[in-house]
C-alpha cells in the first residue's frame, strides 16, 4: 500500500504575513487528517516561519523548491541541502519545469542535485513531464523516460524509497487545463514501468507518483482514484488553505488501507 502524498508548491508567492494566515486556516481544516502525507514547499524566505508554525501539529512536512548540489561555497544566491536540513526541511522539489524552462536546468544538473539531496537525507520530489508540442507529436513517454533516466542516474535501488516522482505535463501547469485522469494514469503506469527497469519491480511498486498540473478541488477526486496516481503536486490551488485542504481530503478519501 502506497501512502498518498499531497504537496503544495507555493512558487514565488506568500509573504510571512500570508504564510501565518494560511496556517491558521489550514491547521484547523486538517485537524482530523491522519492517513496521508502533506508537504508544503514555501519560498525559502518563509521556510523558517513555516517550520515554527508546523512544529506543533506534526501533520505537515516542509519542502523546498530548489537547492544547489554543493554543500557550501562561492555560489551567490544559492542554498544547500545542509542549510535546508537545518530548517527541518524533509523534501526538495527538483527538476520543476519552471526551473528547466526559465533557469536552463538540464537532466545532468538535476541529477547532481538529486544525488546531493539523497546524500544529505533529503527526500526528493522529482518533476518530469512533456511540453504540448511533445505530446502532440506522441512523444510524451519517450520524453519522460529520458528525463527519468537522466535525472536518476547513479541512484541506488535502496534510495528510491526517498524519491517521489511528480508527473507534470508542462501544458497543464498553471494553465487551468489538466490532463484527464485517463491520460495521467497512462503516463503514471509508464513511469512505473521505467522505474521497474531502473530499480526493479518491487521497488517501483513502492515509489509514489504524484500528478501535477492544474489540480483543484473539483478535478482532484477523479485523478486521485486512479491506481497509479499516488498524490498531487499543487501550485495555484495550494495558495488557498481551504482549497488545498479539500485536495488533501480528496486524497484521504481515495487512500486504500
Ligand atoms: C506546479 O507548479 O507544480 C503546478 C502543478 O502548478 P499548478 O497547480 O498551478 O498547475
Amino acid at each position: 500500500m502506497r501512502r498518498k502524498i499531497v504537496a503544495a508548491n507555493w512558487k514565488m508567492n506568500m509573504s510571512l504575513y500570508e504564510t501565518e494566515n494560511f496556517w491558521k486556516v489550514f491547521d484547523t481544516e486538517i485537524s482530523e487528517s491522519t492517513n496521508i502525507e502533506i508537504v508544503i514547499a514555501p519560498p525559502f524566505t518563509a521556510l523558517y516561519k513555516l517550520s515554527e508554525l508546523t512544529a506543533k501539529s506534526q501533520k505537515v512536512r516542509l519542502g523546498a523548491q530548489n537547492m544547489h548540489f554543493e554543500k557550501s561555497g562561492a555560489y551567490t544566491g544559492e542554498i544547500s541541502a545542509t542549510m535546508l536540513r537545518e530548517l527541518f526541511v524533509r523534501y526538495v522539489i527538483l527538476g520543476h519545469s519552471e526551473r528547466r524552462q526559465h533557469f536552463g536546468e538540464t537532466n545532468e544538473l538535476i541529477n547532481k542535485k538529486v544525488l546531493a539531496a539523497l546524500a544529505s537525507q533529503l527526500r526528493v520530489i522529482l518533476c518530469v513531464g512533456e511540453t504540448l508540442a511533445e505530446r502532440e507529436a506522441g512523444k510524451e513517454k519517450e520524453v519522460v523516460e529520458k528525463q527519468l533516466r537522466g535525472c536518476l542516474k547513479g541512484v541506488k535501488p535502496e534510495q528510491f524509497d526517498d524519491i517521489v516522482i511528480a508527473y507534470e505535463p508542462v501544458w497543464a501547469i498553471g494553465t487551468g487545463r489538466n490532463a484527464t485522469p485517463e491520460q495521467a494514469q497512462d503516463c503514471h503506469s509508464a513511469v512505473r514501468e521505467f522505474l521497474s527497469e531502473l530499480a526493479g519491480k518491487e521497488i517501483a511498486q513502492r515509489v509514489r507518483i504524484q500528478y501535477g498540473g492544474s489540480v483543484n478541488p473539483s478535478n482532484a477526486p477523479q485523478l486521485l482514484e486512479k491506481p497509479d496516481i499516488d498524490g498531487a503536486l499543487v501550485g495555484g490551488a495550494s495558495l488557498d488553505p481551504r482549497n488545498f485542504a479539500l485536495i488533501v481530503r480528496a486524497a484521504e478519501s481515495t487512500q486504500s488501507s
